[in-house]
């Protein structure tokens, strides 16, 4: 017996593949797409069919850059993400994941996550097979696309100290690495501004990546602080040149106030590696500003070893001060501070007067140099305290989107409707806010090119190969929403916002999202990376 499908009547049908718009009709059965047909084409009973006139049809978004790792067992609801047609949360980004875990090391790791806004968790997995397990277990509302972290990697082999990996080390590093890739992760992915990925010299990070090209799998990499970001672009277009593996440059911004404008260039420079075929992309996301965690800014030799090790430190005065000295220096060592663009998100009990303040403001209002509250707010909250800088430009991020090198990451995380502090938006508005501003109101991309930028191009980055495209046969993650009214309504000031405008949203064929509101269904799962 065939199985009953509902039919999705008359939407424009934009397919992830790049090709022009049409008006059909898209039938889901089980599990899959089971048809995509013109107009009409194949009657059904009105009961199994819904109306999507006016509206358009689109496989549902792949966020290739998030940090829900841990988000569906702390938020099952997921809601920041499934308003805005997201289906699939690419995880593990930046270094951070929560696997593998050394035994001896688990409270390192549980601190290590603090850095991505992780809220104490218990972590009795010890490998990726282990995560994807209790993951399913709390059967996540949307999928989940697990990366390896090289930060987690390192601390399961070396802790957190300023260590060479070589030798027994690394291969014990190569070892959990193809444990994670054998079990279905989907690559590696470095934080070379964090502790203690920083650690990493270019033999370490060349013979993990070799790694991953064995397994046909990505690289992703968030680059290291340089004073010249060319730099930073170059080691990760080398360890491409290097081994062959497939390069994705993670969240491409330019942060230097020395650098603003200077977009084309940039991107000459990734398509100039790309026509030498080395294999590297970008992920961007649609705002003009960066959040993360405030200890991430402080010295390396404070940030090393956890967050007890920046209490000892800083709570001894000689350390202070030299502290204080090298981080007046500027962001990264080489950025001068401009202390009215760092606002703080999110403190703590004592401090939520400055939570949506500037650290210029706030030092005011403390009687205290900015720099010493930077100190002080790290001493008292860890990686909890979180901050935003503002130091991009609206067209060099329009540049990097409308490129198409770009694939469209958030950054974010899948958020619950409320959440503490002044998370950014980026959580609740990134892919709404990719086609209102950049398509809708501003015409830097066609409809069809950012849905390909959010759906088949990220798909084919990671190598999920049955999802981002709305064909025949493929897993039915669906997105249908009203293209001119969708808006994200999250701010820098209101974060907390769910975007507007899409409509349903099928998720493994069950809907997620029916008539603008969330059905509670959570039919998602842990995605495994097949050999291909
Ligand atoms: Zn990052």
């Amino acid at each position: 017996m065939t199985k009953t499908e509902t039919w999705l009547r008359g939407g424009t049908i934009v397919d992830g593949t790049g090709a022009p718009p049409r008006t059909g009709d898209v039938a889901i059965a089980g599990e899959v797409t089971s048809r995509v047909t013109p107009p009409g084409a194949v009657p059904a009973h009105p009961r199994d069919e819904i109306d999507c006139t006016g509206m358009t049809i689109t496989p549902g978004f792949i966020d290739i850059h998030t940090h829900s790792d841990l988000s569906f067992v702390h938020h099952p609801s997921a809601t920041s993400k499934i308003m805005q047609g997201v289906t699939t949360e690419v995880v593990g980004n930046c270094g951070f994941s929560p696997f593998p875990v050394h035994p001896h090391r688990r409270e390192t790791l549980v601190d290590f996550l603090r850095g991505i806004s992780v809220p104490r968790t218990n972590i009795p997995w010890s490998d990726f097979a282990g995560y994807a397990d209790a993951v399913d277990a709390y059967r996540p509302i949307m999928n989940v696309a697990p990366l390896a972290g090289h930060g987690a990697l390192r601390i399961a082999a070396a802790g957190t100290r300023d260590v060479t990996v070589d030798g027994d080390l690394l291969r014990t590093m190569e070892r959990l690495l193809r444990e994670c890739l054998d079990q279905g992760a989907f690559g590696l992915s470095t934080g070379l501004s964090y502790v203690p990925s920083q650690f990493a010299g270019q033999d370490e990070i060349n013979a993990l990546a070799r790694v991953v090209h064995d397994h046909d799998a990505l690289y992703a990499t968030h680059a290291r602080a340089t004073p010249d970001p060319f730099d930073s672009f170059d080691e990760a277009i080398d360890v491409g040149k290097a081994t062959g593996v497939r390069v994705q440059y993670s969240h491409l911004a330019l942060n230097d106030p020395r650098m603003w404008g200077r977009a084309d260039d940039v991107l000459a420079h990734f398509q100039q590696a790309v026509d030498a075929g080395i294999d590297v992309r970008y992920d961007v996301y649609p705002y003009d500003a960066s959040a993360s965690s405030l200890t991430q800014y402080l010295p390396a030799w404070v940030q090393a070893d956890g967050e007890d090790r920046i209490r000892r430190v800083l709570a001894d005065r000689a350390g202070f001060v030299r502290a204080r000295d090298e981080l007046a220096e500027g962001l990264f060592g080489s950025i001068t501070w401009d202390w009215e663009r760092v606002v703080v998100s999110l403190a703590g009990p004592d401090d939520e007067d400055l939570e949506g303040l500037s650290i210029a403001r706030g030092a005011e209002m403390r009687g205290m140099a900015p720099e010493e509250l930077c100190l002080r707010l790290a001493m008292r909250y860890g990686n909890r305290a979180r901050v935003v800088l503002f130091y991009r430009t609206e067209e060099d991020v329009a540049a990097f989107l409308a490129h198409p090198l770009a694939i469209v990451g958030s950054d974010g995380t899948a958020m619950p409707v409320t959440a503490p502090g002044r998370p950014h938006p980026r959580s609740y508005g990134s892919h709404a806010r990719l086609l209102h501003r950049y398509v809708a109101t501003e015409g830097r991309l066609t409809l069809t090119d950012a849905v390909h930028k959010a759906t088949l191009a990220p798909a084919r980055r990671i190598g999920i190969t049955d999802r981002g495209v709305l064909t025949q046969g493929a897993r039915a993650d669906i997105a249908v929403f009203d293209a001119p009214a969708i808006r994200d309504t999250a701010t820098w000031t209101d974060p907390c916002q769910l975007a507007t405008g899409v409509r349903d949203v099928w998720i493994n064929g069950e809907q997620a999202v029916a008539d603008g509101e969330p059905t509670g269904c959570r039919a998602g799962r842990v995605l495994r990376r097949s050999s291909r």
